[in-house]
């Protein structure tokens, strides 16, 4: 026997180890494509992070920029990840990336709240270049590609589905809880209805993420005996007015409200009706704000956004109060007139129109029928629409 064949029996164990920590380090991004977008398209844009100075250890919740879609990054305190919706088809690479930059090594539990489009378009992907533990879909099917498209994936990594439904624990370690609130029954007309609603509690802080539920299932949460309060409130299908009641608003109670949309969406989300009731909750809108990253240690709770058109920062300055750093104090207040509206290249968003009586109107971005204003002139915050005699739609 060769002499070294006691270094080689030792090494291989090591060799062994390293080559298996290649194929279990987690979402994989190597099918993904850097090139294949036009430069400077939307598609080719990576979700900017957040700068994030939060200690490990903490809670973090990721509401991901993937326009006009869901998709939500949950870390665990105990290092697992959940991540609820993946966006529109072609969100996959951008949310992949997004893992790959907070340090996510795998998706132990992945929701796909309800069959749409805007929800588990990207799901696919996820599954193929991550190492998946559990997923959850309602019990109801879509007869469209994409959701042919997250079934073969689940089916060909060998996962099986969880029903989601009201009541089901997702998660209940210690300290941190996961439920389900939604949905009750086994049919719904509209299919948004069947979302599923979840409830998570980190010692004194708890979030609740809606997908696109509406009235008649927000109704139902209200009778199923686990209460939807929660400190930070997911708005309910995009800030519709289909969703987001009084009843069940004044039931989640939340000091933080955020509304996943794109700007200048076809739906004109969010509807003005759901903005009026939010009044008094703090806003965050992905359209506006990018990605918005909540983290807590259990008791307090720092907000983060990655377009950093309002300096928004806040630092806990005690249990239940808060103070804030720079001269940010109500920078993300929609009545604030000083708030900037620009997009990545710094153009402004606001529309100044001058219509057929020869009024000079402005309109804000995703307010109902921005999309079709013809822009006479553009600004960045109201106070600059303002100066030049451009008044708000509803004045
Ligand atoms: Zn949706």
């Amino acid at each position: 026997m060769p002499q070294n064949s006691y270094r080689k029996s030792g090494l291989w164990p090591i060799i062994i180890f390293a080559v298996l920590l290649l194929f279990v380090a987690g979402c994989n991004n190597s099918s993904v494509s850097t090139g294949a977008f036009s430069p400077g398209s939307e598609a080719n844009q990576p979700i900017p992070m957040p700068d994030q100075t939060a200690p490990s250890g903490q809670l973090k919740v990721h509401f991901l920029d993937v326009g006009q879609a869901d998709s939500i990054l949950v870390q665990l305190p105990n290092n697992q990840n959940m991540l609820i919706d993946a966006g529109n088809n072609d969100d996959g690479d951008k949310i992949i990336n997004y893992l790959n930059k907070a340090g996510v090594k795998q998706i132990d539990y992945l929701v796909g709240t309800h069959p749409h489009e805007d929800h588990i378009g990207g799901m696919d992907t996820v599954i193929k270049n991550c190492t998946i533990g559990r997923v959850y879909m309602p019990r109801v099917t879509n007869t469209t590609r994409t959701y042919e498209d997250a079934l073969t994936a689940v089916k060909g990594k060998g996962l099986k589905i969880t029903t989601a439904k009201a009541g089901l624990k997702i998660v209940d370690d210690g300290s941190v809880q996961a439920v389900m609130l939604a949905p009750y029954s086994s049919e719904y007309e509209d299919l948004n209805n069947y979302s599923a609603v979840i409830k998570l509690t980190f010692g004194e802080v708890s979030f609740l993420f809606t997908g696109d539920t509406g009235e008649q299932s927000e109704a139902e949460i209200l009778v199923g005996g686990i209460s939807p309060q929660a400190d930070v409130f997911k708005v309910g299908h995009h800030g519709s007015h289909s969703s987001t009641s009084a009843a069940f608003l004044q039931a989640v109670k939340p000091e933080y409200a955020v509304i996943c949309i794109g700007a200048g969406n076809d739906y004109g989300h969010p509807h003005k009706e759901t903005l009026t009731r939010l009044q008094g909750i703090k806003v965050f809108r992905t359209d506006l704000d990018g990605t918005v990253v909540f983290a807590t240690d259990g008791r307090e709770i720092k907000v983060t956004t990655g377009k950093n058109n309002s300096g928004t920062s806040w630092e806990p300055g005690g249990s239940g109060s808060w103070s804030t750093t720079g001269q940010n104090d109500n920078s993300i207040s929609a009545s604030n007139n000083d708030r900037i509206y620009v997009d990545d290249s710094g153009q402004g968003l606001i529309k100044g129109n001058i219509n057929s009586k020869g009024e000079k109107i402005y309109h804000m971005p995703g307010e109902a029928g921005y999309a079709n204003t013809k822009p006479e002139q553009w600004f960045k915050t109201e106070a600059e629409a303002v100066a030049v005699g451009f008044r708000p739609v509803n004045d």
